[in-house]
């Protein structure tokens, strides 16, 4: 090695030692007669100084170094200088008294600071990651994922499970998103899918008899991008047969308790995880992933206003649909301004307007539609929403997906506002009995709520031929501080479920045969009871991280537009390379 100790190691008890450190210049300063170094490597920071006096060569050689050299110094571990340890930095005790300097690379001035936590355009950082990553806070980010999927490997190894590599040269699969394809150069006009998912192979292996499955694997999907969104990111992609959901519950809600406590520094404070029912957490979030870190629960009032004279939440309530609302505390003082920005969230999630009432601080209410109510309902209503002095209530009323998703939005504008949701804490749910189906108006049919094997409620599998849209699927998913971590489900392991599930999304028999003919073979050679999920390691790591985005946890991500800035892909192909593919590429009209 070309060093004796890495940067974050010495301390006092090395005093007097000999040793030798390589790494970059994370910082200099020349005092004249004194240069100071702070050398940087993976582990940590050490001060290293160069006197005039003992040392002139190597001095000389000192005032040249800059930021972002990459040198190795020798010399002699001393206690620092009375009142001059730096008690922010595990080394802070100590420095190196140099007498050796060897420049083993020197650096061009980095676009960007290295040894700055501070606000760099993200572009900028793409361009060039490499020094991106160098930073501080992304080797820890990277360094805390690599934790993070140590202990999985070793906890499902732990409990029997084998990791199982599959092809990423492969076929559709049936997430439901806009698939990669790649041309095959020997079948000419014929495509491969990258995965999506595993999830047919994962389960096929279940029918080879491998029981417990599991893969650190690399998914692709062709979608808009969003902060939590990638077009290739990671799951952990797991498998088991003879199972019910609460094994594969119960095994992961372990798992995760373990991640947060014994990898992160984060707080876990739901324990164990709560379950709500799909419907419940619609109700009471307006989501199916809620942030349990606070509460601002949803209230129907529809009952208490069905009496007032206000025609927007009768009229609502006499069509059948609900009026809900959020009891905000400590806003009752919003001036109009800031009740009309609320407004604005309301009408952006689908809202026509947006009641309040406002509770000042002396108690009396402040509400355009006070006057619709006798004070009997006014108060049968600020009692319902458990309002006091300063509170602030908002209102939707409309159909209840429209309802959810209004009161989820200000739920969330308003935790923000308020600094509700504590950065430290980490909250799970999981979410189970979801619709088996959603009814797609577009296209007249009915669309898998997870994928099409997720199985039915067994009680349930009559309704398919009767009222399909009331059937429970038997899907489970993980939330965590308002993202969704992991979805998965029981899957069905039979012919004809299967295949009357085909038939209810509109593949017709000859559809689903070339799409996922080997899936039905494979059923009929001896399939076990099987169920699995799938936690996406990038959304996880960055709620751990604390950090917004899922960028900020993934070595080289792509940006929101789906390229790479610092190599430049995607990128045009030869002509010989398209030749050979058998591809012509015909540009937009608009050259786009
Ligand atoms: N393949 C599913 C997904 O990617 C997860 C699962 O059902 O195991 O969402």
């Amino acid at each position: 090695m070309l060093k004796t100790h890495t940067c974050g190691e010495l301390r006092l008890e090395h005093a007097g030692q000999q040793v030798t450190l390589a790494g970059w210049v994370h910082r200099w300063r020349d005092q004249g007669g004194l240069v100071f170094l702070d050398l940087r490597d993976r582990w940590g920071i050490t001060q290293v100084t160069i006197a005039q006096e003992s040392s002139p060569d190597v001095h000389a050689l000192a005032r040249d170094v800059r930021n972002e050299w990459v040198i190795q110094v020798s010399g002699t571990v001393e206690q620092r200088p009375d009142g001059m340890a730096n008690p922010d930095l595990p080394t802070g005790e100590i420095e190196v008294r140099a007498n050796n300097l060897v420049v083993l690379n020197r650096a061009k001035t980095p676009p960007f600071y290295i040894n700055k936590e501070e606000k760099i355009d993200e572009a900028l950082r793409m361009r060039y990651r490499y020094l991106d990553l160098r930073r501080p806070s992304m080797q820890y980010n990277l360094v805390l994922r690599h934790n993070v999927v140590r202990f999985i490997r070793n906890f499902l190894s732990d409990h029997g499970f084998v990791e199982i590599e599959t092809p990423i040269l492969f076929k559709t699969t049936p997430e439901g998103a806009r698939d990669y394809l790649v041309p095959s150069r020997l079948h000419p006009g014929k495509f491969f899918a990258l995965p999506q998912s595993p999830q047919q192979l994962k389960q096929l292996l279940m029918v080879a008899g491998y029981e417990r499955y599991f893969q650190i694997a690399r998914c692709f999907r062709d979608e808009d991008q969003r902060g939590d969104r990638q077009p290739e990111f990671t799951q952990l992609d797991l498998e088991m047969s003879f199972v019910t959901r609460e094994d594969v519950m119960g095994l992961i809600e372990e798992m995760m308790t373990c991640i947060v406590e014994q990898v992160s520094d984060r707080e876990l404070v739901t324990k164990p995880f709560p379950r709500l029912t799909h419907h419940e957490a619609l109700l009471r979030y307006g989501t199916d992933k809620p942030d349990l870190r606070y509460g601002l629960e949803i209230e129907d009032v529809s009952d208490l206003v069905a009496g007032s004279s206000f025609r927007v939440f009768t009229e609502t309530v006499a069509a059948g649909n609900p009026v809900r609302a959020i009891c905000v505390p400590g806003v009752g003082d919003y001036s109009r301004k800031q009740i009309g920005e609320l407004e604005e969230i309301a009408k952006a999630a689908g809202a026509k307007g947006l009641a309040t009432i406002a509770i000042e601080a002396g108690g009396e209410v402040r509400s355009s539609i006070a006057k619709f109510f006798t004070p009997e309902q006014l108060q049968a209503l600020v009692s319902r929403m458990k309002a006091g002095p300063g509170d602030l209530i908002l209102f939707a009323a409309d159909s209840a997906p429209v309802v959810a998703a209004v009161l989820d939005a200000l739920r969330r504008e308003m935790a923000g506002r308020l600094g509700l949701a504590d950065p430290n804490q980490i909250a799970f749910c999981w979410i189970i009995d979801f619709p088996l189906f959603e009814w797609n108006e577009d296209e007249q049919r009915w669309d898998p709520s997870h994928h099409l094997f997720t199985a039915p409620m067994w009680e349930d599998v009559p309704l398919l031929d009767t009222e399909p849209g009331k059937a429970r699927g038997q899907q489970y998913d993980l939330a965590c501080n308002g993202y969704e971590v992991a979805g998965g489900s029981i899957r069905i392991h039979d012919r004809a479920i299967q295949e009357k599930i085909f038939g209810l999304i509109g593949l017709d028999v000859e559809d689903a045969k070339q799409r996922f003919g080997h899936m039905l073979e494979a059923f009929e050679f001896g399939t076990p009871p099987h169920g699995g999920i799938a936690p996406g390691i990038d959304r996880l790591v960055m709620l751990l991280a604390g950090e917004p985005n899922i960028r900020e946890v993934i070595a080289f991500p792509k940006t929101q537009q789906a390229a790479d800035l610092m190599a430049g892909a995607p990128s045009e192909a030869d002509a010989h390379q398209l030749e050979e593919l058998h591809i012509r590429v015909v540009r937009p009209e608009n050259g786009k």
